[in-house]
């Protein structure tokens, strides 16, 4: 014990805190973790507790380190890896959160990005953020959090608030005050953050009425942004290293280069591709994000996110009960030959990219005297790979060449029919790693290479190792005629709430 060195990563997701230490060969060496609780205030509206998240974190991170007697001394460095968008404004001298964050999930600020909308701002948003303006991001709701605690604007302004998305409220407290930072990955979830410039958008501020003085400063996702107070380990340790989750699972499949891919196959879904050095705009329903800021580089990626994926499972287990358990999805798929031509479209939250369409709903089309419960539950599956497919396409048209390498992730990667059938539907073969948790590791890995744990990006590549390769397997014809259903399934959900 006494030599051995780990690289912490700190895991602050929607649901629970983990906590996981790292060895140099990307093999976990300890796991802790605590679910916290949702607060769900109205209909469509989500906080956390930012006490409650410090504290969870912080517990798991001494639980982790003490299974196997770790002191601090055995802690290379932090790397943090958070739920993105989420919103916490706090005193800056006594550090009390001011309100509960507002999580990425809540719509509470929909009809004031309508007004945004209908004020023509969406082109010059999007020029400068590569987002579109919606509720999920954090800048809404930081300006609800002002306008709907009573003084918050006057402290605001007099410099007494401090703002942050969860990484920088994690820091903060870490360092009890001292470092006020984010990352560049997440700057960029907060539709206030210009990604050319890598500077808060003044006109931006202006125009929501936000004071520059409570915003953090934007740094890289790695580099030693401070020491952690010697209470909290029994001894100073650097945090090194930060990213948003989707950004974080990027640079753990060690996605590097332009061209390169991942879909995590989580509750939702979400697509990153590397776009090197340059920010590309979509025309296809995308996001344009920064992926990680590294050795006085910055990297970009197109994103695309489905709302409801492996879900769908959770779905037709729980509300529908056609299974006990999400794995064996698998083998009743594979007792059928195909869906026997049913498509289940889960839209129960409107459709996400590429279709952005909040007003379309879920539905199951095609049914006919024959449809079983295998039938359907393979209908869900394939949606999954569908969505994900429709996504590949946008990115695909985006950069004007098709993805060089596809790498999954997630939950739900752990379907092997799955796989099979979605490296079929995209004609290319996929790659599943060994370690399927990869929004950790990748924070380790940004935390490592600031402090010289790993030497270099190829130090990680060699870490990386494939698991699983799918090769494509489908006829051409079939998968002409299986996306031309899917398609005209997907139409059909379109507008279904509009009155
Ligand atoms: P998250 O981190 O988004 O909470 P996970 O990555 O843990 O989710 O994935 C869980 C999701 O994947 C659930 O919605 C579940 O229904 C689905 N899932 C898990 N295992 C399988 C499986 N073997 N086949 C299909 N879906 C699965």
């Amino acid at each position: 014990m006494m030599n051995q060195r780990y690289v912490m990563a700190l895991d602050q997701g929607t649901t629970s805190a983990r906590c996981i230490l790292y060895d140099r060969k990307g093999k976990q060496a300890s796991v802790a973790q605590k679910e916290f609780a949702q607060i769900f205030p109205r209909e469509g509206w989500v906080e956390h507790d930012p006490m409650d998240i410090w504290s969870t974190q912080i517990s798991v991170a001494q639980e982790a380190m003490l299974k196997i007697n770790a002191t601090y001394e055995n802690i290379d460095s932090i790397g943090i890896t958070n739920q993105r968008e989420t919103t916490v404004v706090w005193d800056k001298e006594t550090g009390k959160p001011v309100y509960n964050a507002i999580v990425w999930q809540c719509r509470r600020t929909a009809a004031f990005c309508d007004e945004l909308k209908a004020q023509g701002l969406a082109d010059a948003f999007r020029q400068k953020t590569g987002l579109l303006i919606d509720p999920y991001f954090s800048a809404t709701k930081l300006k609800w959090i002002l306008e709907h605690v009573e003084g918050a604007y006057e402290r605001a302004k007099a410099g007494k608030l401090l703002f942050g998305t969860i990484e920088t409220w994690l820091i903060w407290k870490m360092t009890e005050g001292k470092v006020h930072v984010t990352d560049y990955s997440n700057a960029s979830r907060t539709m206030m953050f210009n990604i050319h410039t890598l500077k808060w958008d003044e006109d931006i501020l202006k125009e929501l009425d936000i004071p520059l003085a409570m915003l953090p400063e934007p740094c890289p996702s790695s580099m030693v942004y401070g020491n952690c107070h010697e209470r909290l380990f029994g001894g100073p340790v650097r945090i090194c290293g930060a990213a948003g989750d989707q950004q974080a699972a990027l640079f753990g499949q060690a996605c590097f280069s332009a061209g390169e891919a991942k879909n995590t196959y989580g509750t939702g879904g979400f697509m990153l591709a590397n776009t090197g050095q340059k920010p590309v705009m979509s025309g296809n329903g995308l996001i344009t994000t920064i992926a990680w800021g590294l050795s006085g580089k910055v990297y970009y990626a197109l994103e695309g996110s489905v709302f409801v994926s492996g879900a769908t499972i959770q779905w037709l287990r729980d509300e529908i009960r056609l299974l006990d358990d999400a794995a064996q999805s698998e083998q009743m798929a594979r007792s059928v030959e195909n869906a026997a031509g049913a498509y289940i479209v889960p839209a129960f939250t409107g459709l996400g990219a590429p279709y952005w369409d909040p007003y379309a709903r879920g539905a199951v089309l095609g049914l006919t005297r024959g449809v079983n419960k295998n039938h359907l539950v393979r209908a869900a599956l394939e949606s999954m790979a569908y969505q994900t497919y429709d996504l590949m396409q946008a990115m695909a048209a985006d950069i004007g060449r098709s993805i060089n390498t596809f790498k999954v992730d997630g939950g739900a990667s752990a379907n092997d029919f799955l796989m099979e059938f979605q490296a079929g539907l995209m004609d290319m073969p996929l790659y599943r790693p060994q370690c399927i948790e990869t929004t950790s590791l990748g924070a380790a890995y940004l935390a490592g290479l600031a402090t010289g744990y790993w030497k270099d990006t190829d130090d990680i590549i060699s870490n990386w190792q494939a698991g699983c390769v799918f090769e494509p397997d489908m006829d051409g014809k079939a998968r002409e005629e299986l996306l031309a259903g899917w398609h005209k399934a997907v139409k059909c959900t379109f507008g279904w709430a509009k009155e």
